[in-house]
């Protein structure tokens, strides 16, 4: 099938290219992000390929279903990004990556959370400048810590066990409680009001917008540690910077940010930084920030391409297993 992969990168391109030798798809490759005035790059195109920043509202949507596109092949797992009744209205089926590896995000939630704790950027940056000073380097002891993981799908999961290695006492809230793994569910004011580090991994729903807001944080312990690799919008980024200048929240990690599109994935060291909210966030010394860089190993590209790539020719047999499609609730 004619593939128009979108906001492609070199790192996923050559997973894409690898990959495909086992499917043989014509494969069209565009830097541009996906939005209403790119949508006609996908003229021709049975298949667009976005990924998590690409904007597929309405309008998008209906340029390219006039342009002849039935097929969404997302390469990511999470949806938001997409009107999906639209989609369905238009007839154009919508599929995704519900699973790459969750270890990636998992590994990448506490490589983040140990970095910040043990302020290892301030510390790298200071031996390279020769000073081997440890002022303002204590951090805190993981263990016997209680941290409390916001759902526990297939990436909090993996996370619970990683960090019961290190002693946590792992409390955990979702909508669906799993039995095999080692946390204690509690209700959500419970999980906010004994946790010293919270760990977001819930997807970006209208029920799980600004989940962390300002009640939230204020029913946080002092100093709580927040870490973020889910969805910017989990968060409220003004309550956050509040909450971080007085006190009230003592660290975030985040790969994700709210108003990511645009910016995250893109060199601007040349230009000024528009976005003021995340100048400040990135000023804070008790803030650190990657850019949505929690799935990038080798082992998940090479999982979201050759299972995007699946997805597409099984949507070409007309066999395209209910499990990867997304349909409007
Ligand atoms: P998953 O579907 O396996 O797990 C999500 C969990 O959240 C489920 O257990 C579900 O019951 C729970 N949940 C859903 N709505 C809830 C609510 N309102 N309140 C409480 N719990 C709720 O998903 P996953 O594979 O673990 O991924 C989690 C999220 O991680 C994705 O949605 C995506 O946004 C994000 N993600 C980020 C990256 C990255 O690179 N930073 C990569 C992959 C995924």
């Amino acid at each position: 099938m004619i593939v128009a992969v979108f906001d492609t990168h070199r790192f996923d391109r050559a997973a894409l290219e690898k990959a495909n030798s086992e499917f043989g798809h014509d494969l069209r490759f565009f830097e541009v992000r996906l939005e209403p005035r790119t949508a006609k790059l996908a003229e021709d195109c049975d298949v667009v390929c976005p990924f998590v920043n690409d904007l597929m509202d309405r309008p998008t949507l209906t340029i390219l279903r006039n342009h002849g596109v039935r097929l969404i092949a997302l390469r990511c797992a999470g949806y938001n990004q997409i009107d999906v009744a639209a989609a369905g209205e238009l007839g154009i089926v919508v599929a995704r990556v519900p699973e790459y590896s969750p270890y990636a995000v998992a590994e990448h939630a506490v490589a983040l959370l140990l970095a910040l704790n043990r302020k290892l950027p301030r510390a790298y940056n200071r031996i390279r400048e020769f000073n081997f000073s440890l002022e303002g380097l204590v951090g805190f002891d993981l263990h016997g810590k209680t941290l409390g993981i916001i759902g526990t799908g297939k990436i909090g999961a993996v996370f619970a066990k990683i960090m019961a290695g290190f002693g946590c006492r792992l409390l955990a809230y979702d909508v669906c409680p799993r039995d095999e793994l080692p946390v204690r569910y509690v209700e959500f004011p419970q999980l906010l009001a004994e946790s010293d580090i919270l760990s977001l991994h819930v997807p970006l729903v209208p029920s799980t917008r600004h989940l962390l807001n300002e009640s939230a944080m204020t029913q946080l312990k002092r100093g709580t540690f927040i870490v973020n690799t889910s969805r910017g919008a989990l968060i409220d980024t003004h309550a956050l910077v509040e909450a971080l200048k007085s006190g009230q929240v003592g660290g975030a990690a985040l790969d994700v940010y709210e108003e990511e599109t645009g910016v995250f994935f893109h060199d601007l060291s040349g230009e000024i930084l528009q976005d003021d909210v995340l100048a400040r966030l990135i000023s804070l010394p008790n803030v650190l920030i990657t850019s949505h860089q929690a799935f990038l190993t080798h082992e998940a590209l090479a999982n979201i391409a050759s299972t995007t790539l699946a997805n597409i020719s099984a949507f070409e047999r007309d066999t395209l297993p209910e499990s990867v499609q997304v349909k409007a609730e």
